[in-house]
């Protein structure tokens, strides 16, 4: 997670001049995200609570008047352009211009007029760690496409239509806790998404206020089977849910658990069944925590949790072990894998004023081990998707 050799809203603003030699009409951006707590819930119909990142991708955009799309990206310096008939049907674009063609695609497929543009695209969401780039960036050219066309869609409609662009027109399966927190995260505040309806609220996570931050470490763990291994667990939870006569794990409560896990044969199925359902709980009990301005004392279900997708759910590497416990050996108030597993990031609550120190000692501990070395960055949960003055 390199930092910007300067503000992302000033690269993409230049940008924008540099490429098309005017100046853009505006700029709009949205947040990468991480998830406090609630793993591998979503496709269980239980409960997240992702936050807003301060990293975030920009896009300073201008229409135009031929119905043209016209899209540099710092990131490869390249420039793309499509047209009406690369919309008109799915997975025309491919490559990085997909996630941006798929927001026009889904937009015209939802009946809304969407005007051509040009845009330029600058971020500091690190790219395929888990922090949800791809929904930064579709969130980031929706919330320009709306704005740029006079076009009404509310808020609470905009995450469906994002995620669209990136399961259909993309190709990935992908669930709606991405979008849904881009777009909707508040600063000061974790998003408790219910994933069965789709309901949210905003819960008070206030950590400045509390002296505390969120250390975010890239574990740098090469992803190992992940998607086999993310099937396997569904299917598991699919088979657990079937033989409980339950419509999804999120029917089964703690209260009911040790009922539950008699009536089931097979002990790696038990165990996943376990984890989901005492995962939903510790978001349950986090939001509460949290509703009671108790920050600190969140941490020991954060490490539960770890404990839980490590023991009974089995997606952790080596990689990720160390740095939690290097970051609960330097004092960490709890930390935890954040994602779907076999590699991507680590988060830690931390003293605010203790993050470097224990920065340092997860990277110590990676060296005494001959992994990669991780990037780290300590974080504060920020804004989510917006129009910038
Ligand atoms: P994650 O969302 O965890 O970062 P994904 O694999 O879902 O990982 O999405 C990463 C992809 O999104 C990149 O490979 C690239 O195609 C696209 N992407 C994200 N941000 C940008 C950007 N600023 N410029 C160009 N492409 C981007
Ligand atoms: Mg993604």
């Amino acid at each position: 997670m390199s930092r910007p050799t300067s503000d992302v809203a000033e690269r993409a603003a230049a940008g924008f001049v540099e490429q098309f030699g005017s100046q853009a009409a505006g700029r709009w951006a949205a947040p990468g995200r991480v998830n406090l707590i609630g793993e591998h819930t979503d496709y269980n119909e239980g409960f997240v609570l992702p936050f807003a990142l301060p990293m975030r991708t920009v896009v300073a955009a201008d229409r135009q008047d031929a119905e043209q799309w016209t899209v540099w990206s710092e990131l490869s310096d390249e420039t793309i352009t499509f047209g009406a008939d690369d919309v008109a049907e799915a997975g025309r674009v491919t490559g990085w211009g997909a996630y941006v063609a798929g927001v026009v695609w889904a937009l015209r497929e939802a009946g809304h007029p969407v005007p051509g543009a040009r845009m330029a695209i600058a971020s500091d969401v690190p790219l395929g760690s888990g922090l949800s780039s791809s929904a930064a960036l579709e969130s980031a050219v929706l919330a320009a496409l709306l704005d740029l066309g006079g076009l009404e869609l509310s808020p609470e409609l905009q995450p469906r239509l994002a995620q669209r662009a990136e399961n259909v027109y993309v190709g990935a399966p992908t669930g709606i806790m991405d979008q849904s927190a881009v777009i909707r995260c508040r600063a000061g505040h974790a998003l408790f998404l219910d994933c069965r309806d789709e309901s949210v609220e905003q819960i008070p996570f206030d950590l400045a206020a509390a002296g505390l931050a969120v250390l975010v470490i890239d574990s740098r763990a090469p992803h190992r089977h992940a998607d086999g291994e993310y099937a396997a667990r569904r299917r598991s939870c699919e088979a657990g849910a079937s033989a409980l006569g339950v419509a999804a794990l999120r029917d089964v409560s703690v209260d009911q658990l040790d009922a539950a896990l008699a009536q089931l044969d097979d002990e790696e199925t038990r165990r996943r069944v376990r984890h989901v359902v005492t995962e939903d709980q510790r978001v349950l009990d986090t939001v509460a925590l949290l509703r009671a301005a108790r920050v600190r004392d969140i941490g020991p279900l954060l490490t539960a949790s770890h404990v839980s997708m490590r023991d009974d759910f089995e997606i952790t590497v080596p990689e990720i072990d160390t740095a939690v416990e290097a970051a609960l050996a330097a004092g960490a108030l709890g930390a935890r894998m954040t994602g779907g597993g076999f590699g991507g990031c680590v988060l830690a609550l931390v003293e605010a004023d203790r993050a470097d120190a224990v920065a340092a000692a997860v990277t110590a501990a990676y060296a005494e081990r001959g992994f990669t070395a991780p990037s780290t960055v300590t974080v504060l949960p920020s804004p989510g998707a917006t129009r910038l003055p």
